[in-house]
C-alpha cells in the first residue's frame, strides 16, 4: 500500500514546476522540502534571466528545454499574471577581433532553433544603448527578465490548487527501492524519522542531489556525476541603469562573462562572475569589484568609481570542472538507471529558471511514458 503516488524533494523552481506538472496529470503528489519556504537556495540566488538559448550544444537537453521552457515560462507569465518583461539582449564585441564570435554564437543559436538574432554594427548598437561601446553587437530580442519569487508563488498555488501537499523542515534522509514502490525516509526539524511509501520518487533537491542520489540504497552510486561548486557574485549598480536592454559581452569559460542584467524595478546589476569553490559559502568578496570594474569598463567606459556595491551570490551545481567542457544537464529517469520509478535532476545551474515548465513535462514523461 502506498502513501502517495509521487514524492518530490526539493521546492525550488524545478521541484515546484515538476510537483505542478504531474498534480495537473492526475497524480497524488507530496513535496520535501528541508527549508521552511520554497525557493530559498539557487532558485532565488539567480540573475532571473528568460534565456532565449544562444550557447548551448545543438541537440542538448539544455538547448532543447531552454528554447521550449522559454516559450512556455512567457505564455504562462501571460496567463498568471507573474510580473517579466521582454527586455531583449545585446552581446557586445568590445573588439573587432570578436565579432567572428558574435557570428559563431548567432549560427549556433540557429542549431537550437533560435533564428531571430540581429548582427548590428557599431552604430546600430549604440544608437539602441547610448552608453554602450563596442566594435558591434547581436541583439536577441526573446531574451527577458522575470520575478522568480512571483513565478514561485504561482507554481506553488497551482500545485495546492491541484492537491500538492509540502511538508516544510523536513529532510528526504534517504530512500530504498523496493518490490512494492519506493521507501521515503525523511526527519523533520526535531530528528525524528517516518518513512513512507511511494510509487514514484524525484530527486529535485539542486545543489544537494548527488548527496541524496548517494543515499537512495538500490541505486547504483557509478551513475551519479560529480558535482563542481562554482560561485557567481554579482555587484549592485547605485543610481539608474544607463540601459534598458541586458548587455553581455562574450562567453568565458564556465559562465556568460560579467554583464548587466536588469530587475524589474530598473535597478542594474552585474554578474556573475565564476568562482571555483570547495564549499558551499555565499559571501561576496568585495576585492572582486576590481576585475568587474575592469571588464565592465570594456563595454560601458563611463561606469564611475565607486559606483559598485557586493550584492549577493549564487552557486551553480556544476557537472564539469576548471577547464572541461561545459556539461549538459543530467536527467536521469527508469530507462537509464533500472532503478524503479525515479528521476534525479543532476547540474540543474542556469538555464534552469527559464527551463523549469519543460524540465517537468520531460520529468513527468520519463515517469509516466505516454
Ligand atoms: C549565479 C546563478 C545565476 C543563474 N541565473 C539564471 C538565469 O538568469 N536564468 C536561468 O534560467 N537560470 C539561472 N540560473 C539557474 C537557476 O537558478 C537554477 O537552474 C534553478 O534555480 C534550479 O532550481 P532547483 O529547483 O533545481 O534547485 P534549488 O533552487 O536549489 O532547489 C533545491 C531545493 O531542494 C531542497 N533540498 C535539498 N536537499 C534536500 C533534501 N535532502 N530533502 C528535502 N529538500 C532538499 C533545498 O532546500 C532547495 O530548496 C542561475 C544559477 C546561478 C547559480
Amino acid at each position: 500500500m502506498q502513501d502517495t503516488d509521487c514524492v518530490v524533494a526539493g521546492a525550488g523552481v524545478v521541484g515546484l514546476a515538476v510537483a505542478r506538472a504531474l498534480a495537473l496529470s492526475g497524480r497524488e503528489v507530496l513535496v520535501i522540502e528541508q527549508a521552511d519556504a520554497i525557493g530559498t537556495v539557487t532558485s532565488s540566488r539567480n540573475s532571473e534571466v528568460i534565456h532565449a538559448g544562444l550557447y548551448y550544444a545543438p541537440g542538448s537537453l539544455k538547448a532543447r528545454l531552454c528554447v521550449e521552457g522559454r516559450e512556455r515560462l512567457y505564455t504562462y507569465c501571460c496567463e498568471r499574471n507573474v510580473a517579466h518583461d521582454r527586455t531583449g539582449k545585446l552581446i557586445v564585441a568590445v573588439e573587432p577581433d570578436q565579432l567572428g564570435r558574435l557570428s559563431a554564437i548567432r549560427a549556433n543559436a540557429q542549431s537550437c532553433g533560435v533564428g531571430d538574432l540581429d548582427l548590428l554594427t557599431q552604430a546600430q548598437a549604440e544608437s539602441l544603448e547610448p552608453a554602450l561601446r563596442c566594435a558591434g553587437a547581436l541583439l536577441s530580442p526573446s531574451t527577458g527578465i522575470v520575478d522568480s519569487h512571483a513565478l514561485m508563488l504561482s507554481l506553488r498555488g497551482d500545485a495546492e490548487t491541484a492537491g500538492v501537499s509540502f511538508a516544510f523542515l523536513t529532510t528526504v534522509a534517504g530512500a530504498a527501492v523496493e518490490a512494492d514502490g519506493i521507501r521515503i525516509d525523511t526527519r523533520d526539524a526535531k530528528g525524528e524519522i517516518f518513512a513512507l511509501k511511494t510509487g514514484a520518487f524525484v530527486n529535485a533537491a539542486g545543489l544537494d542531489a548527488q548527496a541524496l542520489a548517494n543515499r537512495i540504497e538500490g541505486f547504483s552510486q557509478d551513475l551519479v556525476p560529480p558535482l563542481w561548486l562554482a560561485r557567481g557574485n554579482y555587484f549592485s549598480l547605485s543610481g539608474r541603469s544607463p540601459f534598458s536592454r541586458l548587455i553581455y559581452p562574450v562567453p568565458v569559460n564556465g559562465g556568460l562573462g560579467v554583464h548587466l542584467t536588469l530587475d524589474l524595478g530598473g535597478s542594474a546589476r552585474f554578474g556573475p562572475d565564476v568562482e571555483w569553490i570547495d564549499h558551499l559559502d555565499y559571501t561576496v568578496d568585495p576585492r572582486r569589484s576590481a576585475v568587474f570594474y575592469e571588464a565592465i569598463r570594456r563595454y560601458w567606459p563611463e561606469l564611475a568609481d565607486g559606483a559598485l556595491q557586493p550584492a549577493y551570490a549564487g552557486v551553480r551545481p556544476k557537472l564539469s570542472g576548471p577547464g572541461q567542457p561545459a556539461a549538459d544537464f543530467t536527467i536521469q529517469g527508469p530507462a537509464d538507471h533500472g532503478a524503479g520509478r525515479i528521476v534525479n535532476l543532476f547540474g540543474i545551474e542556469s538555464p534552469g529558471l527559464t527551463a523549469s515548465l519543460a524540465i517537468a513535462e520531460h520529468v513527468a514523461e520519463l515517469l509516466y511514458p505516454g
